[in-house]
This record gives structure tokens, sequence and C-alpha cells, in this order.
């Protein structure tokens, strides 16, 4: 039995907040604070620039990229972590085109997230080969690969309806007709089993600010499938992706493996609260984390049925990520007045609601306190307050 009061206990969660936007922004683990004063304090502050050294600063992307290769299903030596999601997707795309030289077509899904889209066709547009991005509705995926197809890249969960691709039978597929994949597991890694030793994945990304809980600004993390990675000649070959950083050679040779992933300086910082999050991981199993979202999700789901309300999000748990969408026209209006009266989810445009369910630190309660002020909205039209539809930069 998997102690989830012990997990939630590891959050600083403020009083009174029903917290369902952790597939935006997890929570502040507890040890995360007294973690980073002391890294602040001992390690900066004392040692200067011997923490390179004596604090093991050099090597915690490594040693995060394994903690994180444990939650997805991948080999140790095969994760790194550092920059940001956006950067890690152009290095990943680039790599997988490499190993699909003969071919143009980079196909992906309406479903995916912009910056994925725009990465991709800014990196299309600066190799200047002729490549095309092609982006087809999810369901249309499957019969979209071709022998043309390059490379698949998608967001394995829709980070506006939740809908979940089928990685392995995706993956099985763009492998069976030449296609390299990228997977980004933004709305993943953390929140349900990820499988990149048994798909075969080619190649994933994936930030930690999410369901990984490692902050804002968090680092992201890259896998390259160990074959891979012999071959890649990086596409930002930073001084600490090199064989032999600190001969400081005038040319890039390639580090080992994924270790010429990493491109500059690590975030030391961000990457000490990260471990801290990860930590919290340690006592769960994946499974028993999908297990309990679906129980939350489905509750949830009743209640909203109940209240007569549009789900966005497939009905079908196994279809579906940790999030559960709702569209509404005053959605941004009704998410306002929730998180006016401390049910804090977020909004999407034009019209979804979206409410996210990470077991680590949710509960039944939760739910039963987000369906009643929900109820208390919905039926009482609380959105009609103006302040309500004041949009901030933030949604
Ligand atoms: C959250 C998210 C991003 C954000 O990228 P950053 O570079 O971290 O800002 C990108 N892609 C997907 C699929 C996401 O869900």
């Amino acid at each position: 039995m998997v102690d989830f009061q012990k997990t939630r206990d590891a959050f600083d969660l403020p009083e009174g907040i029903v917290y369902l936007d952790g597939n935006s922004l997890g929570p502040l683990p507890r040890a995360a604070t007294a973690r980073v004063s002391a890294l602040l304090r001992d390690e900066w502050g004392q040692r200067l620039i011997r923490g390179w050294n004596e604090a093991g600063w050099m090597a915690q992307p490594g040693r995060t990229g394994d903690r994180i290769a444990c939650l997805i299903g991948a080999a140790p030596d095969t994760v790194t972590v550092g920059d940001t999601l956006s950067i890690r997707l152009h290095q990943a795309l680039h790599a997988a085109l490499q190993a699909a030289p003969d071919r143009r077509e980079v196909l992906t899904c309406s479903g995916n997230f912009p910056s994925d889209l725009y990465i991709a066709e800014g990196l299309l547009r600066t190799l200047d080969k002729g490549h095309t991005l092609r982006v087809v509705p999810p369901q249309e995926v499957a019969a979209t690969l071709s022998d043309q197809t390059a490379v698949l890249m998608l967001t394995e969960v829709d980070y506006r309806t939740g809908r979940l691709h089928d990685m392995a039978r995706l993956t099985r597929a763009a492998h069976n007709l030449g296609a390299v994949t990228v997977w980004d597991l933004a709305h993943s890694a953390g929140a349900l089993p990820v499988d990149l030793r048994g798909t075969n994945a080619d190649f994933a990304v994936g930030c930690t600010y999410k369901y990984l809980n490692g902050g804002p600004g968090a680092p992201a993390f890259l896998y390259v499938r160990p074959d891979r990675a012999e071959q890649v000649s990086p596409a930002l070959p930073g001084w600490l992706g090199h064989a032999a950083p600190f001969e400081f050679e005038p040319s890039y040779r390639p580090a080992p493996g994924i270790s010429r992933m990493r491109i500059g300086t690590p975030p030391v910082i961000a990457l000490a609260a990260l471990e801290t999050a990860l930590d919290i991981f340690d006592d769960v199993a994946m499974s028993d984390i999908r297990a309990r979202s679906i129980t939350l999700s489905e509750r949830f789901i009743a209640g909203a049925d109940a209240l007569g309300l549009q789900l966005m999000s497939p009905r079908d748990p196994a279809r579906r990520g940790s999030q559960v969408s709702i569209a509404h026209p005053e959605g941004y209006a009704m998410m306002q007045a929730l998180i006016s009266r401390g049910v804090i989810g977020d909004f999407r445009a034009p019209d979804l609601m979206r409410f996210g369910f990470a077991p680590l630190y949710n509960t039944e309660a939760d739910i039963d306190t987000a369906l009643a002020h929900l109820s208390d909205v919905v039926l009482n039209r609380l959105w009609d307050n103006p302040a309500y539809s004041v949009r901030q930069a933030v949604t």
C-alpha cells in the first residue's frame, strides 16, 4: 500500500488551497527550501568556484538524468538535464533528422504544443533542405505515417484535452516505415508510466516543472536511445558536450553517448531544487500514481457530468493523461471564480478549463471540495462578475 499521505506531507501546500494545476507548475517540495538555502550558503557561499569539484555540481545533469530515467523507463546514462524544453526539442529533432537523411517530412499533430511546432518550423527553415512540417489531427497520425516520414514528432499527452497518444503502437508503426521518433513527455513524466526502453523510442524530451515539481523555470530533460547517441552530431555543440571540455580545444569533438547533448553550464541552483522533488518519487511506483490519478479524475468527471458540463477530455481513462478539460464559453471567468475560492486550475484559449491531478499531493477530499465550488459557480452563475473577465498575462 503506497502512503500518499506521506508524499502529500512532503509538499509545502498553502492552507485552504486545492491545487489542480500541477500540469502547469508543480508545488514546492518542503525539502527544497532547506536544500537550496544550504546550497547558496554552504556551497556557493563558502566553496565558491571549488563547488564545481567539491559539491558535485558538474555531475548534476547526469545524476538527475539517471533519476528521471527511472521514471520514464530509460536505462542509466541515457538522459541529461539542463536548458529548456524548447531547446531540448530543437536538439532532439535535429538529431532525429540526421538519422533519416533521405527523407524530408516531419509529421506531427495539431494537438501539439505551439512551442514544439514553432521550434520545428524554425529548425526546418534554418536547415533549408526542403523539409516540411506536416500537421494532422491527432486521430489521423497513424494513417498519415508513410515511407516519406523522416520523423514522427509528438507530444504524448495533449496539453489542451489530455488526449493520450498510443506511444508503443505509433513508435512501432513509425519504425516499420523507417521513420525516427521524437516524443515530448512534458505532460507524461511523473504523471503516468512511460516505457522508453520497451517502446524503443528514439528520442524523448520533457520538462521538470510540471508533474515532476522541479519549480518555475526548472530545467528540461533529453533522452537519446543509446545506439542513436553515438551517431549524433549535435546541433548545439557546446563546450560541456565536448569530449574534453577542460582541454579547451579549438574544435568540437563529441563526448561519448548522451553527454554530448549537454550544452553549457548547468543550472546548479535549479537542479538542487529538482533533486528534492525527485526524492519524493522514491517510495512510489509510477503504476500506483497512475492508478490513483485515474481514481481522482474519474471522481472529478462524475461530478462535472452531474453539473451538465462539457467534457473535452477522452472519457476512457486509458486514453487520457492526468488532466481533465472542460469547455465552457465563460471558462476564463469561471476559472477566475474558482481561483478566488481557493481552487486553482488554469485556462487555455478559447474556452478550456484545465484541471490537473497529481496523486503525490491531491486527495479525494480535494476533488470533492473542487466540485462543491464548481457546482456553486455553475448553479449561481458566479462568472457574472466583471473582475473575473480581466485577462491576466499568464492564464
Ligand atoms: C510545457 C510545454 C512546453 C514548454 O516549453 P519550455 O521551453 O519549457 O517553455 C513545451 N512543449 C510542451 C509539449 C509543453 O507541454
